[in-house]
Parts: C-alpha cells; sequence; structure tokens
C-alpha cells in the first residue's frame, strides 16, 4: 500500500492567490464555486485511488475549508492546520490510521511506501523531517500578487532538497511506479540503477545562447530521504576514498552527459571540461581523477587554471559575493585553444552559493563561448529541525551527518557553526 501525502493549496487547487485568505483562514464560509482547481487535479486524484493507492490531503488551512474541499471536491481524508514542516500532528495522525489499539500495522508502514507531494518548501522540508520521499510540483506559474512561499529567496524552494520534481500530474505516475528509476543521476547510481535526472537550479536564456546550472545529487544536512548523498560528498572529498565511489560518481556524469546530447540534438558539444584542482587541494587531483574516469565522446580538454599566488581557500569564503570575487581574482582560462563559438560542458564538485559558477561562466563567456551547462555532482540543500529540543537551552536539535563516517547525530548547534544553540549536546543517532 502506497500513502500519498498531498498539499492542497498551490497542488491541488490553484489558491496560492492572497484572496482566497480568508477562506483558508476559516473568516469566510468556503464558496466552493471559487476555488479553482489544478488542471487535472480530479483526474489525477480518481486515477490514484482507482490503481489502489491512498491519498490524504495534508494543509495548513483551516479545517472548514480543507474539509469541505476534500471530502465535496475529492472525496479524501485530510488533515488541516498541519503547521508544516512541523510534523507533530501529521505523525499522529498516520500512527492513529496506521496501526491498531494495540500498535500492531493494519497497513504496511515502510518508510519507502510513503511520497509527500507538494509546491513549496514547507512541503518538502515536512517530507524531510519524517524520513520520507518528497516530489515538489511546479503546477502554476507564480505572479506577484501570489502567496507561494519561499517565492522572493532565491532558489529556496530547489535547495529544500526534494527527491523528485515534476512540471505535470503525469510524471508523478511515472514516480510511483518507478521510484528507484526517476532519481537524481549521482543519487540514482548509488541505487544501481542508471538514471540522467538533474536538478534544473536555473537556465539563463539569451537571443545568442543559453546558460545551465544543473546538479545531480544532494547533500543533506539533516533528515532526509535514504536516497541523498552527503555520505558520498564527504567521502569524494577525503583521501580515502574508493574506487568504487570515483568510478561511480564518473558514470552518473557520464549517464548526464549522453541525456544532454540526446535531449539537445540541435547543440553540439564542443568541449567538456572541469573546474581543476589548485596545487594544495586535498586529496591531490580531486576532480581530476573523477574527470579522468567520465567515458563520453565529448573532447575533454582542461581549461581552467589557478594563479600561482592564492592566499585563503574557496571553502572559507562563506557567501556569493566573497566566493565569488575569490573566483574571478583566482581562475584564468589556458590561452590554447580559441572557444569562439563553441558549446561547453563544466563540471565541479558542489554547488553552494553559485558565486563559483557565475563567476567561471562569465569567464568562458569573455572568450567567446557560446552555450553553457555547468553541472555539479552534489549541492548543498536546506538543514531540517528535529522535533526534539535541547535538554540544556531548549533550542530545536538539528541532524548532522558526519564527515567522516557518513552516520548521522543530533546536535544542539551553537552559533560559530550557524545555529543558535549552546552546543553542549551531541546524541549519535542509532
Ligand atoms: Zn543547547
Amino acid at each position: 500500500m502506497t500513502i500519498l501525502l498531498i498539499d492542497l493549496d498551490g497542488t491541488l487547487t490553484d489558491t496560492a492567490h492572497e484572496k482566497f485568505k480568508p477562506f483558508k483562514d476559516g473568516l469566510e464560509e468556503t464558496n466552493l464555486e471559487e476555488i479553482p482547481l489544478i488542471p487535472g487535479a480530479k483526474e489525477f486524484i480518481q486515477d490514484i485511488q482507482k490503481k489502489g493507492y491512498e491519498a490524504i490531503i495534508v494543509s495548513d488551512s483551516h479545517p472548514n475549508y480543507v474539509k469541505k474541499i476534500a471530502e465535496q471536491i475529492f472525496q479524501l481524508e485530510y488533515i488541516s492546520l498541519c503547521d508544516k514542516p512541523n510534523f507533530g500532528k501529521a505523525k499522529q495522525y498516520l500512527i492513529d490510521r496506521c496501526f491498531d489499539t494495540v500498535g500492531h500495522p493494519h497497513i504496511n508502514t515502510d518508510k519507502d511506501s510513503f511520497f509527500v507531494i507538494g509546491d513549496t518548501w514547507l512541503d518538502i522540508e515536512f517530507g524531510r523531517a519524517l524520513n520520507v520521499a518528497t516530489i515538489l510540483t511546479n503546477f502554476y506559474s507564480a505572479s506577484g500578487e501570489e502567496n507561494r512561499d519561499g517565492i522572493g529567496q532565491d532558489w529556496k524552494h530547489l535547495k529544500s532538497g526534494a527527491t523528485y520534481f515534476v512540471n505535470k500530474f503525469d510524471e508523478i505516475h511515472d514516480i510511483l511506479l518507478n521510484p528507484l528509476q526517476n532519481l537524481l543521476a549521482v543519487e540514482g547510481i548509488f541505487q544501481n540503477q542508471n538514471t540522467t535526472k538533474a536538478v534544473r537550479f536555473k537556465t539563463t536564456k539569451y537571443p545568442e545562447r543559453f546558460i545551465a546550472y544543473r546538479t545531480l545529487g544532494r547533500q543533506q544536512a539533516g533528515e532526509c530521504d535514504k536516497f541523498a548523498v552527503a555520505d558520498k560528498y564527504f567521502e569524494f572529498q577525503r583521501a580515502d576514498r574508493t574506487q568504487e565511489t570515483l568510478q561511480k560518481l564518473g558514470k552518473a556524469t557520464s549517464n548526464f552527459l549522453s541525456f544532454v546530447m540526446q535531449s539537445m540534438p540541435n547543440v553540439t558539444w564542443d568541449y567538456f571540461t572541469f573546474v581543476s584542482d589548485k596545487k594544495t587541494t586535498q586529496p591531490p587531483n580531486k576532480l581530476s581523477e573523477l574527470f579522468d574516469s567520465v567515458e563520453t565522446t565529448i573532447t575533454k580538454q582542461k581549461f581552467i587554471l589557478w594563479t600561482e599566488e592564492i592566499e585563503g581557500s574557496i571553502r572559507n569564503q562563506k557567501d556569493y559575493k566573497s566566493r565569488k570575487e575569490f573566483v574571478d581574482k583566482h581562475i584564468f582560462l589556458s590561452n590554447e585553444t580559441d572557444l569562439q563559438g563553441k558549446n561547453i560542458i563544466i563540471l565541479d564538485d558542489q554547488f553552494t552559493t553559485g558565486g563559483t559558477a557565475y563567476s567561471i561562466c562569465g569567464k568562458f563567456i569573455e572568450k567567446g563561448v557560446k552555450n553553457i551547462i555547468f553541472v555539479t555532482l552534489f549541492y548543498l540543500i536546506t538543514t531540517v529541525e528535529s522535533e526534539r529540543v535541547c535538554p540544556h537551552c531548549g533550542t530545536k536539535l538539528q541532524v548532522k551527518v558526519n564527515r567522516n563516517k557518513g552516520t548521522r547525530f543530533l546536535s544542539c548547534v551553537p552559533q560559530k557553526y550557524g545555529g543558535n544553540g549552546c552546543g553542549n549536546f551531541i546524541e549519535n543517532i542509532v
């Protein structure tokens, strides 16, 4: 039995606009005739029910509003006033729903059988806190007036780290049928699947060119579904990384490159290159070893070079601006090849602020390069808080991942590591 926890506003109903707020807050009686549905929503719900999936609406809105829509339009059960991303209320509901009074499950409660579906970062962080797979929907385009949570915060909904991204209801059916085959390329390879998916961070189209930023795996700093790959990210950074992991990361990159070539038959990719390692980078040749293991018919060539004198490390530059300045100053491109009018794909290990990517793409454009895809193996997704609080100071604990072992632990994160806790509590998660 698969159970879908589906958000209401913006996912099934097109009600992100301010004018629906009095209904959603329960201040006015909801008039169903005024509630626009996302096209295909009703058919989608009927279809999944026919296929034997259970669906539950999970909404932050008022019970009067949610009940009316859930029961009269969709014939679904619902949880209202959820206060996502907090999951206490939903979890209790599911426990009551899935277990009998003496605690025996009467339906399958395996975490693999749950999916959270929604259009905002609140839905995704809610799902991650429950450790289940999440599907971020993009069924409507937000206007300035609409109140879509997270709009205006740069990439907030992408950085919340959904397992899957969809633009149409149909794509959800395929994910439910083939969850492993729809994973991001780097996450799929560690489930022994040759997948080609990437997070489409940003695509900038100009009359004469496009620049696309893509990433192939999530580096989680907290609760997540089991597919995220922070442990592989940390292994990749270590000198004792295994050949097997390197080969798999190379294979995931190859899979993505094949997909790019197939999906854009009109673009000839002239070069595949990488953000090369500084002499001082540990492990040495961190990225070039990976680059060498990528199999592709695109010509591989090294273009990116570091200046001899480098003060500091990119890792110590915390924000977008200082990272970009650091790269602007210390990276240059080799002059050996004429890049005028060429199309190029650039590989890097991690996407954090975007500063490195923007700076490097700018340098290629100065050389006359046409289209660019900047792809990274990993991107850092947001931290999700635990529901537990620190026994010393009452701050919500965060789930962290140990850099060396990949194990998870609860921490009262102090200010110097970006939290607001006392720093006096750590507990391993078994
Ligand atoms: Zn504390």
